[in-house]
């Protein structure tokens, strides 16, 4: 299959960056250069922040009826291009197939929850203390121009979440999608200028990342930042966001603790665990990282997980029956191998994998250790990858007490037949997400976000949109 040079999107129209300036794009399967994606220079980027501006004065003025048939019209195009833009994301980010038609087609959902979403987006009255003939009101409206830093683990759905929202508001968008995975956020902005939404409302850019953000944060005409990355970086961003007040969402990363009780359905626990872990090479920022197993159901969860590991068919993404891809980039490898090692050197013990897979692409084999102790890195720095550390437990209470040990608090997962145990974690856990004998279940009408070190704000429900809006006051005097 070909796959399309990309270039920037500026005031509704595709162009190449000044000077003609690119940078490739790699098959993460294959290892092959597969395209090349535009690399903006301020000048690019200068005129795009202009588009978004005058993009947000045409939509924020726009009906929200209006804005809804658009946004339900690019709803229709992701569902109807699906499996090409699934195909796309395959060739870019290395997920299976499958995987990937379903972040495709997620993306339809969510545009239509959201837009609809948009429709109830009301002020209210509130009744004058003194005189009756004083009219208060209370407005929410747009933000203004929003920019948007999206990463390359799910190139399609990280931009959704910020996207739809946004647009709902009334706000424009300004996208910097990751460079490793340009294409198919290409193609979900394409169907956005295809449904008819005005020059300047979406715009997309790519180039490099720091210098991008350097220059948007600070811009006066950008009044929101969004960013979905590491800890690290969205920590930069947001000081420098809060130096010039900007309104910020960061979804940052995680670090899961996985519980499993002593009363669990340990085949439930078993059947989600193999297919949480190993669901986009790990690359997810709730994957379960670390598995906290009580001590009596421990050796079985190991080799229940470790058989489950080992019967993962890895390959090429684009391949039949491929049920786990490639890492997206050789950084990820490095890592896995960083990690890996060091855990064994700590005292793991390696139940299944810890190696490379094939000799070329980014392959890592679906690895499980048991016995992790508490100092090895992989206990504490996001993995992000297809690695699972078990950890015996004693008890609930010395769970928790590690699920919270760490500064991360985006997702946590537990298993338990009990009321009292599930109870406990609700009120004890301290993540943004919680599942408990369930498999996560993100949608676009729960929030979705972390607490702690994982970020500030929220991708999902009506929180979502509140996200893009002001809140201002106001009140009239009838004379
Ligand atoms: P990274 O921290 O360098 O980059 C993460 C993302 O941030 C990338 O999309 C990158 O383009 C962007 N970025 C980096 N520096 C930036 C800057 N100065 N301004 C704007 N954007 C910037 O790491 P990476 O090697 O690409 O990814 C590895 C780590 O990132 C993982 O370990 C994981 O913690 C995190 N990550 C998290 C998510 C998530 O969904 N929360 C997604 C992808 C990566």
């Amino acid at each position: 299959m070909s796959y399309p040079n990309i270039q920037l999107l500026i005031d509704g129209q595709w162009q190449d960056a000044e000077g003609g300036r690119t940078m490739p794009v790699y098959n993460p399967a294959t290892d092959q250069e597969i395209g090349r994606v535009a690399r903006a220079s301020k000048a690019d980027l200068e005129r795009a922040v202009v588009a978004a501006q005058k993009g947000f004065e045409v939509w924020r003025d726009m009906p929200a009826i209006e804005r809804n048939q658009i946004m339900r019209r690019a709803a229709a195009l992701m569902r109807e291009r699906a499996d090409a833009n699934g195909r796309l994301i395959t060739l870019e980010q290395g997920k299976p197939l499958a995987e990937a038609r379903i972040e495709a087609k997620a993306a339809a959902d969510m545009i239509e929850w959201f837009a609809d979403e948009g429709l109830r987006v009301y002020g209210r009255l509130v009744p004058a203390r003194g005189n009756l003939a004083m009219r208060q009101m209370v407005l929410r409206d747009p933000v203004g121009p929003v920019a948007a830093f999206t990463p390359w683990n799910f190139p399609i759905n990280q931009i959704v979440r910020k996207l739809a929202p946004a647009l709902a508001a009334g706000c424009s968008m300004l996208v910097k999608a990751a460079e490793e995975t340009p294409a198919s956020p290409a193609a979900l902005i394409q169907a956005f200028v295809d449904a008819g939404v005005p020059a300047g409302v979406v715009g997309l850019v790519y180039g490099d990342p720091a210098e991008i953000s350097n220059f948007l944060i600070p811009h006066p005409l950008i009044r929101k930042i969004t960013f979905t990355g590491s800890t690290p970086v969205g920590k930069q961003l947001a000081a420098l966001a809060g130096q010039h007040m900007k309104r910020m969402t960061m979804e940052l990363g995680g670090h899961a603790p996985f519980i499993v009780a002593d009363d669990a359905d340990l085949e439930l626990a078993i059947k989600i665990a193999g297919a949480t872990k190993f669901r986009n090479a790990g690359q997810v920022c709730i994957s379960p990282t670390r598995f906290l197993v009580h001590d009596a159901v421990a050796d079985e969860f190991a080799r229940g997980l470790t058989e489950r590991a080992q019967a993962l068919k890895v390959g090429d993404g684009l391949s039949e029956g491929t049920q786990m891809g490639p890492l997206a980039n050789p950084r990820r490898i490095d890592a896995m191998e960083k990690l890996t090692k060091d855990a064994i050197e700590r005292g793991a013990k390696l139940l299944t994998g810890g190696a490379r897979g094939a000799s070329q692409g980014n392959f890592w084999q679906p690895t499980v250790l048991a016995d992790v102790p508490l100092d090895a890195r992989m206990l504490n720095e996001e993995p992000f990858g297809p690695v699972a550390a078990i950890r015996r437990v004693k008890n609930l209470d010395e769970a928790i007490a590690e699920a919270n040990r760490l500064s991360y608090g985006l997702a946590a997962y537990a298993f338990t037949r009990s009321l009292k145990n599930a109870d406990l974690l609700t009120r004890r856990v301290e993540s943004g997400m919680l599942w408990v004998n369930t498999p996560a279940t993100p949608s676009a009408e729960m929030p979705f976000g972390g607490i702690k070190d994982s970020g500030i704000g929220s991708e999902g429900g009506p929180e979502a949109v509140e996200a893009y809006l002001n809140v201002r006051a106001v009140a009239i005097m009838n004379l």
